[in-house]
């Protein structure tokens, strides 16, 4: 029976909601599908902060390491607004788990069932079918880590800043080979978001990814694409995307914009993969939700979990490997919703059930 170990990082406000109820669907999945779940919870954000004065302890890390995959919920909200930025709970956790662990690939999907259309700002006659994308971000280059990082006083009296983008040919390679196995998994398209037009590290972006493709997956349909470009077609036509892939900050834009048209946060799930191999040969990762902690509807039994169910569904798939566990949780939640269960975020203004009813259709379904 294989063993499944990963640390649980629930978070702040509605962070541990959600994922007590995560955890509920993955103990039915591992009772379904012959699993050992071997997981061990520690604290992080706002939580740590109270018990141990940090968003990070040592011992959260410890705990990581010593694991094969991170299920995180959310951190920060009110409660912490006032501390320093660098000791502010997201800032404090979550980027230096991402250095800790080299997790270099966010993979997001961007998903809104046809059924739910209305919670899209799209008008429902471009998604029909709804939408059903991935976005692919680097995530540990780029604009945001490149040095230097300076704001100057000049000579002259006036002030200037600088920031640095900054890729190697091996950050972008190892990037695509992530987004060549998300787009074989789908419908065989890639489409690389960059601006090669104007910026030196997307012309290095485009030329790497062409020359990749063309040795490594000539079987998929490459295109390439402006940035600005992709921000307008999102809009209009999302589905024309299947897998797109792109640097930290376009991604940190273009991934905000997707989540925006596929209606509620409480549905989206992401995943953030490292560099590193786990025991089971496959990347360590870490699995959260694309939302934060609601701090606006925590304690009220009004968090839709499915967000954070579907990211325990993509560490099975990504980090585990157990493909058919993760497809039952995702077909699982997509059921629930379509018989017409759902949270207020989600409801439309029509009867809708608290958390813990939300999953309880869903575990029924789950079988
Ligand atoms: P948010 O995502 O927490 O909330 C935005 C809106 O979406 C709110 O109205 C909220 O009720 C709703 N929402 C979010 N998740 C939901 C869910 N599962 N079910 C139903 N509705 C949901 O964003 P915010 O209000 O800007 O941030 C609140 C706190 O979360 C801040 O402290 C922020 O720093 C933090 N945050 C953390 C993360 C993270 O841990 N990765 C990400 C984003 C924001």
């Amino acid at each position: 029976m294989p063993t499944l170990k990963f640390a649980v990082l629930a978070g702040d406000y509605i962070g541990p909601e959600v994922m007590t109820e995560a955890l509920r669907v993955l103990e039915a999945v591992a009772r379904l599908d012959q699993l050992r779940l071997e997981y061990t919870a520690a604290e992080v954000g706002g939580a740590a902060i109270d018990r141990h004065g940090v968003a990070l302890p040592d011992s959260t890390i410890k705990t990581c390491a010593a694991a094969d995959a991170i299920l995180f919920g959310s951190v920060g909200g009110p409660k912490w607004e006032k501390l320093p930025p660098n000791q502010q709970p997201e800032r404090a956790a979550l980027l230096p788990l991402r250095k800790h662990f080299t997790l270099f690939a966010n993979i997001r999907p961007g998903l809104l069932y046809p059924e739910l259309a209305d919670a899209s700002p799209l008008k429902s006659s471009r998604i029909p079918n709804g939408i059903d994308i991935v976005c692919i971000r680097e995530l540990t280059g780029g604009l945001y880590f490149g040095q230097p990082k300076t704001t100057t006083t000049l000579p002259d009296g006036d002030i200037q800043a600088v920031d640095t983008m900054v890729y190697r040919k091996s950050e972008i390679e190892r990037i695509v080979a992530t987004a060549i196995i998300a787009a074989r998994a789908r419908r065989q398209k890639l489409c690389s978001v960059d601006k090669a037009n104007v910026l030196e590290t997307s012309v290095l972006w485009r030329r790497t990814v062409t020359d990749y493709c063309a040795k490594h997956a000539p079987d998929l349909a490459l295109s390439h694409m402006y940035v600005d470009n992709a921000a307008m077609q999102l809009a209009r036509d999302p589905n024309q995307f299947d897998v797109f892939v792109t640097e930290n900050m376009f991604g940190d834009i273009l991934s905000d914009e997707m989540a925006v048209i596929c209606g509620s946060l409480g549905m989206l799930s992401s995943a953030s993969l490292g560099a590193g191999r786990n025991s089971h040969a496959l990347p360590f990762g870490l699995y959260e939700p694309a939302g934060g902690t609601a701090p606006d509807i925590a304690g009220k039994n009004l968090a839709n979990p499915c967000a954070q169910i579907l990211s325990a569904a993509l560490m099975l798939r990504y980090s585990f490997g157990q493909e058919r566990s993760a497809a039952r949780i995702e077909a699982a939640v997509r059921r629930a919703v379509v018989a017409g269960t759902r949270t207020a975020d989600i409801a439309f203004g029509g009867a809708s059930v608290g958390t813990r009813q939300m999953t309880d259709a869903i575990l029924a379904q789950l079988a």
